[in-house]
């Protein structure tokens, strides 16, 4: 629940500071149930990119509102707490992947999207988890460096025919999936369909009904019969799946948990919101690099 007084004040400076709120999914509920938009990264990327509002406050971890940055760059952009960062990213750096790159030279770079500004202006195209397969399919070049998800990576893999390098970086929260807790969830809701995320294990998609990300997640439960979902993905899902589908029931599954996705605060929002800080800045010269790979991926999806 947020606390009537933090509710007002960001009511109130949305309206003043022309602020649009973005959040993720996998945020907390009272975060969620604040914001203008909640969606995945793709569909934030296109929010944020056709906004009017003059400040964009990003719920969410750092590379998405560097991502915000890149496509609005006369906006000021918002990330309530500035040490909301995401391992993922963290397990690559541009130097490392330039190496890479001149190990394969005849190969296009396709770097999830969870990743830094920097390491986007070093790449050909961005992806999602939504559009992942529909990158590398579209990408000019018959070999594809995959990174920093080696499951994603994976996924891709084996469903296209080029040939896929694929980095060996891991989101730590869906790599360590519980996959015990997983099959308890099925024998306890043994008519649920069980949604999982393309960043866990390969051993969860096989027990999984469905490997999806989460806008198409969504979409799967708007269009299945089903009454009652498994998701195996970050926590935060489950509350947006409730509230959007409220006759249905949901029941998270693997104990996915993102540290990082539970920093915001409705208190730091209206903190940034009073003082617009803490500010993401995306430099100019890496800016413009990291553009071309990130309009690729809302290109083509
Ligand atoms: S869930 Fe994984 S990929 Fe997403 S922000 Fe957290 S650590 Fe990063």
């Amino acid at each position: 629940m947020i606390d009537e007084t933090a509710a007002a004040g960001i009511e109130r400076l949305r309206e003043e500071r022309d602020a649009v709120i973005l959040a993720h999914s996998y945020q907390p509920p009272e975060i969620q149930d604040l914001a203008d938009h909640v969606g995945d990264s793709l569909e934030l990327s296109r929010k944020a990119a056709a906004t009017s509002s003059s400040v964009i406050v990003f719920c969410g971890v750092r590379f998405m509102a560097e991502t915000a940055g890149i496509l609005a760059p006369d906006r000021t952009v918002l990330l309530p707490d500035p040490d909301a960062g995401c391992p993922l990213a963290d397990c690559i750096e541009a130097p490392a992947l330039r190496r890479m790159q001149e190990m394969y030279p005849d190969a296009l770079t396709v770097l999830y999207v969870n990743s830094p500004a920097e390491v986007k202006a070093e790449c050909y195209a961005c992806c999602t988890s939504a559009n992942a397969l529909r990158v590398v399919e579209s990408v000019p070049s018959e070999q594809v460096i995959f990174a920093p998800d080696r499951n994603l990576g994976t996924f891709v893999s084996r469903r296209t025919d080029k040939q896929i390098i694929i980095w060996n970086g891991a989101c730590r929260c869906h790599a360590a999936a519980d996959l015990e807790e997983m099959r308890y969830r099925k024998e306890q809701w043994p008519d649920a369909e069980l949604l999982v995320h393309p960043e866990t294990p390969p051993e969860a998609w096989e027990m999984a009904d469905a490997v999806l990300g989460t806008g198409g997640m969504i979409r799967h439960v708007e269009e299945s019969g089903a009454g009652r979902f498994l998701i195996g993905t970050e926590e935060g899902m489950v509350y947006r799946l409730k509230t959007l589908y409220p006759d249905r029931e949901f029941m998270a599954a693997g104990l996915i948990h993102c540290e990082d996705m539970k920093r915001i605060t409705p208190a730091k929002v209206l903190r940034s919101l009073q003082t617009l800080q803490p500010r993401v800045e995306v430099p100019p010269g890496i800016r413009e690099r990291a553009f071309r790979a990130v309009a690729r991926m809302t290109e083509m999806s």
